[in-house]
């Protein structure tokens, strides 16, 4: 019983953690994407890459500054068209842009990295799917990343 709550309070922490996150990535999104609207997909490779490379914890942005982490989650979901990578859903929201949900396939408590190779961008149902259905046959073929999640299985990029 005691290690049940302890999971619990685990899970609690991490969903403020993430409910942070998600805020500061719509702020971001507010901020660079007016003077980012007509970067093409290979100049936003590139950024991507720098912003992966980097090693600062912290990153300035029109005179504020962000954890870099939540600016590179920005850039990939831009990267990706703001679609979930699984079911193909986009959400429109009504003031302006999409809302799609970042993921990393090895949590980073584990010692999952920032990086393209793993993180799957996903809307809120495939998002929760993905943590708390049962994964199986996980494997990663060239940029491909497979999962059977009960049951079913799905198909990514991770170029
Ligand atoms: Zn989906």
């Amino acid at each position: 019983m005691a290690v049940y709550q302890g999971q619990e309070l685990i899970s609690d922490y991490l969903q403020i953690e993430n409910f942070e996150n998600e805020l500061e990535q719509h702020e971001i999104e507010n901020s660079v994407e007016v003077d980012s609207e007509e970067i093409n997909k290979e100049e936003l490779y590139k950024k991507l890459i720098e912003c992966v490379n980097d090693k600062s914890e912290r990153i300035t942005i029109n005179g504020k500054t962000y954890k870099r982490h939540n600016f590179l989650m920005v850039q990939i979901k831009k990267y990706r068209d703001y679609k979930c990578q699984f079911c193909s859903t986009t959400i429109l929201k009504a003031n302006r842009g999409y809302y799609i949900e970042a993921c990393h396939i090895k949590p980073k408590a584990e010692g999952g990295k920032d990086r393209l190779d793993n993180i799957l961008v996903l809307c809120p149902n495939c998002h929760k799917l993905f943590d708390y259905g049962k994964r199986t046959n996980q494997k990663k073929l060239k940029a491909t990343y497979f999962v059977t999640i009960n049951e079913k299985t799905y198909k990514a990029s991770l170029k």
